[in-house]
């Protein structure tokens, strides 16, 4: 062992010296020892280098990183504003406030004018019925388990036609063929990569078809020598036949948001007034919290309800608040832009996000401002470009500084340019600004080596 590991102090000095120093204080102990000891251990790798800010602040450092949440609060300066990773849909204030009233005992399923049990279903039922034009709503964990529900309930042991253009892969692994064997529904394809008819549907009908699923290809577009059958025709073909069409819709778009340039994505009242069984994501458009949403006509709706799979996605109380919460803000359209801060940020005009970022700007020295493209992220509107304002703030290595920054407190995430960190204020609230420029004033600071 050299001289140097030999000085190393024992653990129990280390920890005593902390504790006398008032160091860990709210912390339980096994958390000041297991920081003390995985000090120790890097300082031993390290040949026995004492850390430069002293073994106290070293001590400190590692106890606050292991101390503070894992799932923690981020600042998205991306511009992506459904970001899978950082938690998709941002919720609205209302929806905050109404999961807050939601945590301890609450009317989840308690009717109360009888004094008896009631239904969970029952505080978004209406609401849905009304944002959608459907006649009966279902809500479960996620779009997945909506869809994995819809094929078990109305297709196991019998066939489901599917187009093979539509046989997507959609973010974690979502796969429709995977998701049709799960159901024990059998996948029968048709038509071909690019084009499938209305024919090509009604030719593979058989005793044995189940149900048709159309499935909206969020993720990609496709152009050139293409055709698709609308869920409209698909309907009306198997209507008659007593099959039922699943449209997956993928991102729960409740308003037209043609008027701010943003085109393409089905619209779930459309979908839904044709018949079919609707099904979509809460979190993505819709700006609500994690959840799958199944709409359509009560006979379909109530198959999938009465299956034993509902029990095993049911959404839970904190979902449903919010979900509620954020549907209330649809009975108004103007409101609901404002409010719900996914449709807020994707109509943010261009004037607005050029003086935010020439604020945040003017917070971080040597930065500047220039044109740029925001997302709309979770694969929705795949090809639409949102013109944005980016600071750019010019540092030596942007990938350190990068990193600097989603390792402080708050994190804050960016984007990498050449020679500089790009911050993209449409996802930043204007309330935010300071904490950014803050975070990236402590990012860009010579780092003072506090480990060993
Ligand atoms: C996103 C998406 C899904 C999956 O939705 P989750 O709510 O994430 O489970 C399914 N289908 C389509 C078309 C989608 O866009």
């Amino acid at each position: 062992m050299s001289d140097a590991r030999r000085r190393l102090p024992a653990v129990h000095a280390l920890v005593a010296e902390a504790e006398a120093a008032g160091l860990g204080d709210g912390a339980p102990r096994t958390a000041l020892v297991e920081s003390a000891r995985d000090l120790l251990v890097a300082a031993r790798a390290a040949g026995g280098t004492p850390p430069a800010s002293g073994w106290l602040a070293a001590l400190a450092e590692r106890l606050a990183s292991r101390e503070r949440p894992s799932l923690a609060r981020v600042l998205n300066a991306s511009g992506v504003v459904l970001h899978t990773n950082l938690g998709r849909a941002p919720l609205a204030e209302a929806a905050r406030r109404a999961v807050a009233d939601a945590l301890g005992y609450s009317t989840l399923e308690y009717d109360r004018s009888a004094g008896s049990r009631g239904s969970r279903q029952s505080h978004v039922h209406d609401l849905l019925a009304r944002c959608t034009g459907a006649a009966d709503a279902l809500v479960v964990n996620n779009a997945a388990s909506a869809v994995l529900l819809a094929l078990t309930a109305l297709a196991a042991g019998g066939e489901t036609i599917v187009s093979r253009g539509e046989l997507v892969e959609i973010g974690g692994a979502f796969r429709i063929p995977d998701i049709l064997e799960k159901s024990g529904s059998v996948l029968v394809e048709v038509g071909t990569t690019n084009r499938t008819r209305l024919s090509d549907y009604v030719l593979a009908l058989g005793a044995r078809t189940r149900c048709v699923l159309k499935v909206h290809r969020s993720n990609f577009a496709v152009s050139g020598f293409v055709e698709e059958t609308g869920v409209d025709a698909l309907v009306e073909a198997m209507g008659g036949r007593g099959i039922p069409v699943v449209h997956d819709v993928g991102s729960g778009l409740l308003l037209d948001l043609g008027p701010w340039g943003l085109s393409g994505e089905p619209l779930v009242r459309d979908s839904a007034a044709t018949g079919a069984l609707t099904v979509f994501s809460a979190d993505k458009l819709l700006g609500g919290p994690q959840a799958g949403i199944v709409v359509g006509p009560q006979a379909l709706v109530a198959r999938l309800a009465a299956d034993p799979l509902a029990r095993a996605v049911r959404p839970d109380k904190i979902t449903l608040a919010a979900l509620e919460a954020t549907l209330r803000l649809y009975r108004d359209p103007a409101t609901a832009v404002q409010a719900i801060p996914v449709l807020h940020m994707l109509t943010t005009d261009a004037a607005t996000l050029k003086r935010r970022a020439r604020r945040l700007a003017r917070r971080i020295p040597g930065a500047t401002t220039t044109p740029g493209v925001s997302a709309v992220g979770g694969g929705a509107f795949p090809d639409a470009e949102l013109a944005t304002t980016l600071v750019a703030v010019p540092v030596p290595s942007p990938d350190t500084t990068l990193a600097a920054l989603r390792q402080g407190e708050p994190p804050v995430i960016a984007r990498a340019g050449a020679d500089a960190v790009l911050l993209d204020v449409r996802t930043l609230a204007d309330a935010e600004l300071r904490e950014v420029a803050d975070a990236v004033a402590r990012a860009r600071a010579p780092k003072k080596g506090t480990e060993p």
